[in-house]
């Protein structure tokens, strides 16, 4: 079955850029969001099986954002997407529970590979 993955980015190209990847990985979009409360809503309604969360979004930070989701499900897989001179924000995100980062400008190879080793060691899916 195919992994479902939620991207969470204001930036509409980048949600374009990570859809393609998640494509070429042969998993699913589960669907997107444009700031952190869409992506919070977004996360119950669909439960997919990873999260992709922009730390930098309107209404509400990607931060926030994951603290709110790992609160309604301690499970969920979340992977923050960062920029370079975020590494304190990175930090943060990672001591409330993310389980990894992505840092724009996308490396295709490495999304997918960070993205496949977090799937695949998801006892759940
Ligand atoms: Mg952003």
């Amino acid at each position: 079955m195919s992994h479902t993955i939620l991207i969470a980015d204001d930036a509409e190209f980048m949600r374009a850029i990570l859809g393609e990847i998640i494509e070429d990985m042969e998993w699913t979009v589960a669907g997107e969001a444009s700031d952190g409360q869409e992506a919070i809503a977004q996360y119950s309604k669909l439960r997919p099986d990873l999260v992709l969360l922009d730390i930098t979004m309107p209404n509400l930070d990607g931060t926030e954002a994951l603290k709110a989701i790992l609160a309604e499900d301690p499970q969920a897989q979340v992977v923050m997407i960062t920029a370079l001179g975020q590494k304190d924000q990175v930090l943060n995100a990672i001591k409330a529970g993310a389980r990894d980062f992505i840092i724009k400008p996308f490396d295709h190879d490495r999304v997918g590979a960070t993205l496949a080793g977090i799937l695949s060691a998801d006892p759940v899916a």
